[in-house]
Parts: C-alpha cells; sequence; structure tokens
C-alpha cells in the first residue's frame, strides 16, 4: 500500500485530457473522474465539443475544440451524421490541442476518451500518446459492447424464449439484453466464449457511482458543475414546489436526454400520473413538449409540476422524493440507487433494459413497468405500479433495498473503497508508462 501511495504522489504532475461524447449521460460521469483524478492531485483537462459545456470549477479546465450540437438538437435522429460531423472535428481540433498543451509545458501523458469515439485511439497512435477508453455504462454492458466489437455482428434472435448464461450475470432472457445485441444471430455459447476472453483480454477497472460523494454523505452543498450541462440550467422553482411536499410524496419522471416517447405513449403517461393521485414532478424535453396532451401541464398543475429540465441529483436528494419513474439510462439509475430511491422502470433501447433488469431482479430497488402486446406503456399499468412502489409491504421492502444500495454507494466512493482502489490503480498505471 505504501508503494501505490508513493506512485500515486510521484505521478502528481502528469497531465490527463479527458474526452466525453457530446450527449449529457456521457458528459456527468467523465466530469466526475476528473474531479477525482483532480483531488488526487492531477493536472487535468476535459474537451468539449459543444460550447455550452463551461466549468466553474477551478480544478478544471475546460477546452473547446468544436461546437457541434445545438440545444434541442436530437442526436437520437441523426447519430450516424453527428458522429460523422464530430470525427471530422475531432480529427482537426483534438491534435491541434494536445500540440497546444506540449507548447504550454504541459504534455498530454494520456487520452481518456468516451467508448462512443473509438476512432479517437487511432489519432492518439498517430501522436504516440496512450489512451484510456472510458464506459459510461455498467461492467456487463461494457462486455457486450466488447463482444459485438469482437466479433463484428452477434445475432441471437433465434433465442426467442430461452435464456442467456453468461458469466458473471443474472440469467437473461432476450428482453433483458442491450439492444444492440438482441437483434442479431448467434448462440449463447458463443456469446459466452466471447465474454470470457474480454474478461481476460480487458480488465475492466470500475468506478463509481459517478456522482459528487458530497450527496451520498448529505452535505447538500451546490455543485454546479455536477455535468457541464449541454441543457438550460435546471429549473429551480421545482425544488421550491418540492419544499412544499410532505415526505416522501412524489413522484418524479425523467427520460433522461435523448430517448423520446410518441404521442400515444405520453397521453397513457399523462392519464397514467393523473389517475393515482400523487403528486409528480415530470421532466419534458422542450423538444418534446408539443406532445403532451393539450392544456395538460396547466390542468395537472394542483398535482403535478412539468419543467423543461430540472437539478436531478437534487430532486433525487428531496425528502419529498417518492420513487423515480426512469428509463434507466446508466447515470439515473446509479444516482436512484446513490441517493435511495426506488423505481418504476421503463426501459427504451441500448443498455436500458439490462439496467432495468439489475433494477428489478437483482437489487430489488423497483418494480418494471410492463408493456401491451405493442411494447407501449399503458395508464393502468403506470398508475398499479406507482401504487406497488409508494405503498404497502412491497413499496417499503423496495425503499428499504433502494436505501441498502445507497450505502455501498458510499462505501464504494469512500477512501479506500472499490472505486476510489481503482482510480488510485489507474494513476499508478499511467505513472509506470
Ligand atoms: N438529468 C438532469 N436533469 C434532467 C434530466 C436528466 O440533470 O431533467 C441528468 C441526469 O441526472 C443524468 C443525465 O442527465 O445524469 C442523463 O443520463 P442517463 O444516463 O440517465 O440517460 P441518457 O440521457 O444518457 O439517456
Amino acid at each position: 500500500e505504501k508503494m501505490e501511495r508513493q506512485e500515486v504522489v510521484t505521478s502528481s504532475k502528469t497531465h490527463v485530457l479527458l474526452f466525453p461524447f457530446t450527449a449529457q449521460g456521457h458528459i456527468n460521469p467523465m466530469v466526475q473522474f476528473s474531479k477525482r483524478l483532480a483531488s488526487k492531485g492531477l493536472k487535468v483537462t476535459l474537451v468539449a465539443t459543444n460550447k455550452s459545456m463551461q466549468s466553474q470549477d477551478s480544478s478544471i479546465k475546460v477546452e473547446h475544440i468544436a461546437n457541434l450540437l445545438d440545444e434541442g438538437d436530437q442526436i437520437i435522429n441523426s447519430v450516424d451524421s453527428f458522429l460523422d460531423r464530430l470525427q471530422v472535428a475531432v480529427s482537426h481540433g483534438l491534435p491541434e490541442l494536445i500540440e497546444k498543451q506540449k507548447g504550454l509545458g504541459c504534455p498530454v501523458k494520456i487520452v481518456v476518451y468516451d467508448s462512443t469515439m473509438p476512432w479517437v485511439l487511432d489519432i492518439l497512435h498517430k501522436l504516440g500518446l496512450y489512451g484510456a477508453v472510458f464506459h459510461t455504462q455498467s461492467s456487463a454492458i461494457a462486455f457486450f459492447l466488447g463482444a459485438k466489437i469482437f466479433h463484428g455482428s452477434l445475432k441471437i434472435g433465434s433465442l426467442e424464449g430461452e435464456n442467456v448464461v453468461l458469466p458473471s450475470m443474472p440469467l437473461m432472457g432476450v428482453k433483458d439484453l442491450p439492444s444492440f445485441i438482441s437483434d442479431m444471430d448467434a448462440y449463447p455459447a458463443l456469446l459466452r466464449l466471447v465474454v470470457n476472453w474480454m474478461a481476460s483480454q480487458w480488465p475492466i477497472k470500475t468506478i463509481g457511482p459517478t456522482i459528487p460523494s458530497m450527496y451520498l454523505d448529505k452535505r447538500l452543498e451546490d455543485d454546479k458543475d455536477y455535468g457541464l450541462s449541454l441543457f438550460k440550467p435546471g429549473d429551480e422553482d421545482c425544488i421550491k414546489w418540492l419544499d412544499t411536499k410532505e415526505s416522501g410524496s412524489v413522484v418524479y419522471v425523467s427520460f433522461g436526454s435523448l430517448a423520446n416517447l410518441g404521442e400515444d405513449e405520453m397521453e397513457e403517461l399523462a392519464c397514467g400520473l393523473k389517475q393515482s393521485n400523487r403528486y409528480f414532478l415530470w421532466v419534458v424535453r422542450a423538444s418534446e413538449v408539443s406532445k403532451l396532451p393539450t392544456n395538460f401541464a396547466t390542468e395537472a398543475s394542483e398535482k403535478g409540476l412539468v419543467v423543461n429540465w430540472c437539478p436531478q441529483l437534487k430532486v433525487l436528494a428531496h425528502p419529498a422524493m417518492g420513487c423515480f419513474m426512469t428509463h434507466c439510462g446508466w447515470n439515473s439509475t446509479l444516482e436512484a440507487l446513490s441517493l435511495g430511491v426506488p423505481m418504476l422502470a421503463v426501459p427504451q433501447w441500448t443498455d436500458q433494459p439490462t439496467n432495468a433488469k439489475y433494477v428489478v431482479d437483482i437489487w430489488e430497488a423497483g418494480v418494471r413497468v410492463k408493456v401491451d402486446e405493442k411494447g407501449k406503456i399503458r395508464r393502468e399499468e403506470i398508475e398499479m405500479c406507482i401504487r406497488e412502489v409508494m405503498e404497502g409491504e412491497r413499496g417499503n421492502k423496495l425503499k428499504r433495498n433502494a436505501v441498502r444500495w445507497k450505502e455501498v454507494a458510499q462505501e464504494a466512493v469512500d477512501k479506500g473503497g472499490s472505486s476510489d482502489k481503482h482510480i488510485d490503480e489507474f494513476i499508478s498505471e499511467l505513472a509506470c508508462r
């Protein structure tokens, strides 16, 4: 341990460039990781590709190499064209930035880049630099992604009705697999082989939950830099609104920064919330507002508040919080667990079905909202699930479990905890390069 500590100290001047993908759920954890590295004495620079990403925290310097996304833009509708534009901008901007840092006398030792942009490694190789890939998903998902990359195209669509048995993972049905895998065709044995190979070739260091530790130990200071927001700063009025509500009485609803429901599902959700007769705070992004039933926000105002964006951590940490209806984005999932909030899981795509599987069956901190035969959410089911999570013995049990995970989260990020240890190991490995 003494040796490890020494290595951490020796590497204190190491300059790490951190390069998140331009999406809120990818920026937030990378910013938190940057802060952890900075707090351990490293120089960190965050590479930004959108002008609204500004830091107010002096430990992180933000360097803009492009301004690619306007607020309200929907990457989800044009991922490929966005990635193309990003790659072109980065292939010029990143080498320039690295060169500039050298000129300033702070050469970059390593670039930590989001796994969404694997081509960053080619740029780094040309510059003779190391890269470390940062997955903003769970390690289960990282293995699935690795398996997909390793095998080119993995198809397991032929598994209809069967379960997939994978090392270190719960038994999963096809509906629990990430959406980028489940439309393909291969056998569990092959997938298993690939996952084992991945585990041996590509040791993953798990860190997190990547939320500010002040939220975990209840010192609720303001953290303006939770994630360098791509959206207009969260509406503080919703915190004032929550202040007027009883403890554990509010249903918080958000589908994150990208997922979008159809108009029919928005209506089902709106009616389900109304029928539950509970207070609710619903985040409907500005680009989605037109899908709300006419006059819904005004009519529902006695019971509910609709906002375009909110300071989610503050909301989840608020005493009025009762439960979180979530799309199970990995950040939202970890944030809810870390703040002891039980969930209603409404997964949409990518890693969300797998995250929902863990929330419901492994961590037992939430229920899954069942969809109809067309895959749509229905008002009766929403109303029933809200009751299940907010009332009775089942509700109490889910809450107790969620709170237990909060303690585990705290332990992981505390000094000497698994996350803290893995960050120290990462820094030590840098010092040897
Ligand atoms: N978020 C927020 N305010 C909102 C909605 C979301 O601050 O009104 C944050 C949330 O705390 C989380 C991130 O946006 O950190 C969304 O990431 P997640 O992985 O949950 O979902 P994604 O947007 O990537 O689908």
